[in-house]
């Protein structure tokens, strides 16, 4: 299979498709048409199999940024925009690098070649890539990097950086997510807290060797664990159950499994990019999958399985995976080589946990969000505040006119002071967050999306890394971030949902740079 058939193959969309066009895996069973149509909502058939899609995503990516925070520029910090000199240089010299990797096809390299690329996770120029099958459940050992110079090693530590922060940002953002549904985070060494742990241990490590294990031990960590977790919801978004709050709601509430398992697809999509891994190794994959979903069967057995079945949804669960002819079980069979050896019960229980409505663990904040700077201007200046909002209703109804939220609106204001807005929790969110219709038509509640945006800006404006230890304030941006991807409008296109990932990018740069800089 080419890698691009393989990419389809993961969307839920390429799967319609190939129900739609009767290929050969097609099944005539009740079972296929409900997974087909259980998807079919969540399709909003932008991704045509004729067309390239890398090539649609990088012309799509640039031209248009959901960012809130794009626009406060000069608010960074002096330490970020240092790094940010320095990074436009090293992109520079790191086109100039991949245009000449173009010119020579890989299997043409010397064999022993080491460190002429910037490193990537797997990449046989900087780690020892496994080749036989009984070392393939093993992380590839970091090669000898003495033949650097002082140049190309501090050029080299700043790519391997690069992808430590993205690989770092996703574990964590994914942590988040997973306790809040309740998922089991173990602490076993190919588990994915254990990996983080490490990694917020080593986060100003000076040695390339040391980042360059703790990147390629996370990245399998969290590779195999979102690979095993996408199983679970697509499963979870077959059944058709309606647990879902009422639109406009203003309590923030966990997305269903279908927008999770396009959140998933989308951080699989930045696993998978080749400047973060060079070559996947599936092996490791496998094997460590295989590892978590022993320990989670231990530790059900252990538990004793929780015999009542909510609302049957163990009982279609079994179902559907026990018959082979079921469209489902087949595309995972295919993704997943030991599928039919997870007990059916068990995938039950993995997967309806994507069920959760309301947060189960949320991780300690640095600052309380009582302890945020938030204005009631009401009370503090009622004056200043009437006359507010006279002119809010004024900008709410030229939204309405024109079909666009008052975020939108308000940003079109030269002047605009996003975090004072946003201390006020008037809305500033683009029309591809669920709360911005609610917040042009009820002009006077408070947006949900406040605290969020109050966080990352202020964190984005102070300069030292403050009284909080890397870890929490860590937990407080993997969260915001992730409250950033559950607010996404369910109907956005993939490439808005690849950019808020790269939000999530942006704030945890700011993050471990303040933290690697601080004395
Ligand atoms: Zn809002
Ligand atoms: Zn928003
Ligand atoms: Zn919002």
């Amino acid at each position: 299979m080419t890698q691009l058939r393989k990419s389809y193959f993961w969307s839920p969309s390429t799967w319609k498709l190939r129900l739609k066009h009767g290929s050969r895996t097609q099944s005539t069973t009740s079972t296929a048409e409900e997974f087909h149509s259980a998807h079919s909502f969540i399709l909003n058939n932008h991704i045509d199999p004729m067309k390239n899609p890398v090539e649609e995503r990088s012309e799509a990516v640039p031209r248009y940024s959901s960012s809130v925070y794009s626009e406060h520029e000069d608010a960074c910090s002096p330490v970020l925009r240092l790094s940010n000199n320095k990074n436009k240089k090293e992109d520079l010299t790191g086109c100039l690098k991949r245009k000449m990797k173009s010119l020579t096809a890989p299997n043409q390299m010397a064999p022993n070649r080491r460190h002429s690329r910037p490193y990537a996770v797997s990449s046989g120029e900087w780690v020892l890539v496994p080749t036989t099958e009984s070392s393939l459940g093993r992380i590839g050992q970091v090669l000898s990097l003495d033949d650097l110079t002082e140049m190309q090693f501090s050029y080299h530590f700043d790519t391997a950086l690069k992808v430590f922060i993205k690989v770092y940002a996703m574990a964590k953002v994914m942590e988040v997510a997973f306790l809040s549904y309740g998922c089991e985070l173990d602490n076993a060494e190919t588990g994915l807290q254990y990996w983080i742990k490490h990694a917020e241990a080593e986060v100003r490590t000076n040695s390339l060797a040391v980042l360059i294990e703790v990147v390629e031990n996370l990245f399998y960590a969290l590779y195999s664990r979102v690979i095993i977790e996408m199983a679970g919801i697509e499963l979870c978004a077959l059944f058709k159950l309606q647990l879902r709050p009422a639109v406009g709601s203003r309590q923030f509430f966990l997305p269903d499994a279908n927008h999770m398992y396009r959140l998933l697809l989308a951080c699989k999509d930045n696993l998978d990019d080749t400047n973060v891994c060079e070559s996947l190794q599936e092996g490791v994959v496998h094997q460590w999958q295989e590892g978590f979903l022993r320990r989670l069967a231990l530790k059900e057995i252990e538990k004793g399985f929780n015999p009542d079945d909510m609302l049957g949804y163990r009982r279609f669960a079994q179902s559907i995976v026990s018959d082979p002819t079921c469209a489902y079980v087949a595309k995972w069979r295919s993704l997943v080589p030991f599928f039919d050896t997870i007990p059916s019960e068990i995938l039950a229980v993995m997967s309806e946990k994507w069920f959760t409505v309301l947060p189960k663990v949320v991780l300690p904040d640095d600052v309380p969000s009582g302890q945020l700077p938030f204005v009631d201007l009401k009370r503090a200046n009622p004056m200043q505040w009437e006359k507010e909002i006279i002119l809010d209703y004024r900008l709410a109804t030229l939204g309405k006119l024109e079909g666009r939220s008052i975020g939108e609106e308000r940003r079109d204001d030269p002047k605009i002071r996003l975090l004072s807005l946003a201390r006020c929790r008037k809305c500033i969110c683009t029309s591809v967050c669920l709360c911005s219709w609610a917040c042009t038509y009820r002009v006077k509640s408070a947006c949900p999306c406040s605290e969020r945006h109050v966080r990352i800006m202020m964190a984005r404006r102070c300069k030292e890394t403050g009284p909080f230890d890397f870890t929490i304030r860590a937990n407080t941006a993997a969260r915001a971030c992730w409250e950033g991807l559950a607010m996404l409008r369910r109907d956005v296109k993939d490439d808005t949902i690849l950019l808020e990932w790269r939000e999530a990018f942006e704030v945890f740069e700011l993050t471990i740079q303040k933290e690697r800089w601080a004395d």
